[in-house]
């Protein structure tokens, strides 16, 4: 089975959506990747840095996930990354109300010797410089590097992330991401100009919409689940990476076939995680809600022609 490296961050986020509001609660790319990818059984372990803050507890339940967090620095006298949004009604759309960088300005990233020759490495959303250096530290070169990130990193350090595009297979990213990284705004077009700046597979994520998955002239689209009720989009996309990261490092097949079925198990873990504020549906998620639910995906979109 391989192994499976994220980076990304572990957070505290405050979350306003038209259905309530929370103070500071469990947040961060890197925890919502690992517990997603934590449904695939695989060797996972994160990459990331909090401060005195951070409760123990949350890194427990982590473990309790059999995520290994022996990367994740503690800086005692610092402070752990903030991050505020508010939904609009239409809860695709959102606003960043605040984002401290805190113990992130600084974070230099150690990579563990036992995660050193990971056969895939998950760059979640952070500092393209930090991304940079976890592939820097791979005494193996990965056999998949996917890449995801937002417009924040775009806006601040835009030529320090072109430069881990271009190291990446895959990079996942969300539709108004994609037209801001290319200056186009067809989808298509898009693809075709990210493609160009290095990965070889572009997966875009449309929200509620689903997700596009290109590769050299292919495309193949997943559809989000339409659900009655969507209490909190934060972290459907980190989710999704997991899910797509964990189910290839579960099979082992890299595949454009294959990752379609990625796809569709990103599209499938996503679609529990917007359900409740925060990690709170992740962290109760069941096997079975996923495979009934996978089921549901393919009665959404099998259908034959005569
Ligand atoms: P998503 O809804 O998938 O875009 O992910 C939301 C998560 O990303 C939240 O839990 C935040 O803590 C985290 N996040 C927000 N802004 C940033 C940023 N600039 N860099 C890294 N992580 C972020």
């Amino acid at each position: 089975m391989s192994k499976l490296l994220v980076v990304g961050t572990v957070a505290f986020d405050a979350i306003e959506t038209p259905f309530g509001k929370t103070d500071k609660i469990l947040g961060g790319a890197a925890t919502y990747i690992g517990l997603s990818a934590s449904h695939f059984g695989v060797d996972s372990g994160i990459v990331s840095v909090v401060g005195g803050d951070f409760p123990a507890d949350y890194l427990h339940m982590l473990n309790d996930k059999n995520i290994n967090t022996d990367g994740v620095e503690v800086v005692k006298e610092g402070k752990t990354f903030f991050w505020s949004g508010k939904y609009h009604n239409d809860m695709n759309t959102r606003d960043t109300l605040a984002t401290e960088l805190n113990v992130l300005e600084h974070f230099k990233p150690v990579v563990p010797d036992n995660y050193k020759n990971s056969d895939i490495v998950m760059l979640g959303n952070l500092h393209p410089l930090v991304q940079a250096s976890v592939l820097d530290q791979m005494t193996v070169k990965p056999k998949l590097a996917v890449l995801d990130t937002m417009n924040f990193w775009m806006d601040i350090a835009l030529d320090d992330l072109l430069d881990v595009i271009k190291r990446v297979d895959v990079i996942t990213i969300n539709d108004e991401e994609a037209r801001q990284l290319s200056g186009e705004y067809s989808l298509v077009n898009a693809a075709k100009k990210i493609h160009e700046m290095g990965p070889k597979y572009v997966v875009i994520k449309k929200g509620e919409h689903g997700a596009l998955l290109f590769n050299d002239g292919k495309m193949f689209y997943a559809p989000a689940l339409p659900l009655a009720e969507v209490f909190d989009p934060t972290g459907a996309g980190d989710t999704f990476a997991g899910g797509f990261a964990g189910y290839l490092a579960k099979t082992e097949d890299l595949s454009f076939d294959n990752l379609k079925n990625a796809v569709i198990y990103g599209s499938n873990l996503a679609s529990f995680c917007v359900e409740k504020f925060g990690t709170e549906r992740m962290q109760e998620l069941t096997a079975d809600e996923v495979k009934e639910r996978l089921d549901q995906f393919k009665e959404l979109t099998q259908y034959s022609i005569k």
